[in-house]
């Protein structure tokens, strides 16, 4: 696909108008289309120069590592036998939780969508490990001198037509690159026109508060994506983190915090009032009893 989906996926109003908003971009997978091929795969390494990949006992079970920054994972299909294809690679969040753990700044998100890293400010804390909650930065322990990695989805992915290479090299089109707008509309589309085949589900239009990576399939990716169900999240009593990015779910706690102090202070001054009150009033008491005696 040598044009992007951006110019492939136009949206227009009755009047013939475009109708975007957002310049946000996005990468739409759909797992229905995708073969297994990993040319995505190749795409990516090839364009980003990446290393012959480490031994597989160093690598987690979804593929991704230090040398790749996107995968495919095989996963059961619909119908007993069957399996499904689908891309891992960084998700790109809104609101994305690496970059509100980076106590360096070496994760920052663009406007225009892609969450970047920069090494010369990584310190090699790791903390954007633990707080992705799609466990998707990877470290490169092979090395003297490691760092993270991920996929970048910027400028320097970007092939002739202005699609990032793994996009691109897809013969399918089951991977495609474009507006999340458009996307979200195209996902929407296809969805409707093809109840009986697709999940009534786009996974990442709002999940942790929206992703620049989007997908659709005809069976659950919840797993895969490490995407809890809205049901798993109710079962833990925090279903309102599925549609809530964690950076702002953690804004709104540290914003209330202060308040929480404040009314504890209040809290434990009334009840130091009450008793001193209520001291002083049995100490008058007892020195009026004393001189009512006398
Ligand atoms: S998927 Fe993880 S690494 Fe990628 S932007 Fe979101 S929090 Fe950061
Ligand atoms: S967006 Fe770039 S880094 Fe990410 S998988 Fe595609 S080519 Fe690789
Ligand atoms: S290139 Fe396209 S069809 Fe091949 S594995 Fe990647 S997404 Fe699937």
């Amino acid at each position: 696909m040598s044009k992007s989906a951006e110019d492939e996926l136009p949206v227009l109003d009755a009047q013939g108008k475009s109708k975007r908003k957002s310049k946000t971009k996005a990468i739409l997978t759909d797992a229905t289309k995708c073969i297994g091929c990993e040319r995505c795969v190749q795409g990516c390494v090839e364009q980003n120069d990446l290393p012959q990949d480490f031994p597989a006992h160093f690598k987690s079970n979804d593929g991704l590592s230090g040398a790749r920054y996107t995968s495919i994972v095989e996963v059961p299909g619909k119908d007993p036998g069957t399996s499904r294809f689908v891309r891992r690679q960084c998700m790109h969040c809104a609101d994305p939780t690496c970059v509100a753990a980076c106590l360096v700044g070496a994760l920052t998100k663009s406007a225009d969508g892609p969450v970047t890293y920069d090494a010369d400010k990584c310190i090699g804390c790791r903390y954007c490990m633990l707080a992705c909650p799609f466990s998707i930065p990877r470290y490169e322990y092979e090395k003297a001198l490691p760092y993270i990695r991920k996929c970048k989805m910027d400028e320097t992915c970007r092939v002739a037509g202005g699609a990032p290479a793994c996009t691109s090299s897809c013969p399918t089109g089951a991977t495609v690159f474009g507006l999340r707008e458009d996307l979200i509309t195209e996902a929407r589309r296809r969805i409707d026109e093809r109840p009986e085949l697709y999940v009534d589900h786009i996974w990442g239009e709002h999940e942790f508060g929206g992703t620049s990576v989007i997908y659709i399939s005809d069976s659950s990716l919840g797993d895969v994506l490490k995407i809890p169900t809205d049901k798993e999240f109710a079962k833990r009593a925090v279903a309102s983190l599925t549609h809530e990015s964690i950076p702002h779910l953690v804004h709104n706690w540290v914003m209330v915090t202060p308040f929480q102090f404040a009314g504890g202070l209040a809290i434990l001054g009334t009840i130091a009032f009450a008793k001193r009150r209520q001291r002083v009033m049995a100490e008058t008491a007892s020195g009026k009893d004393e001189e009512d005696e006398s």
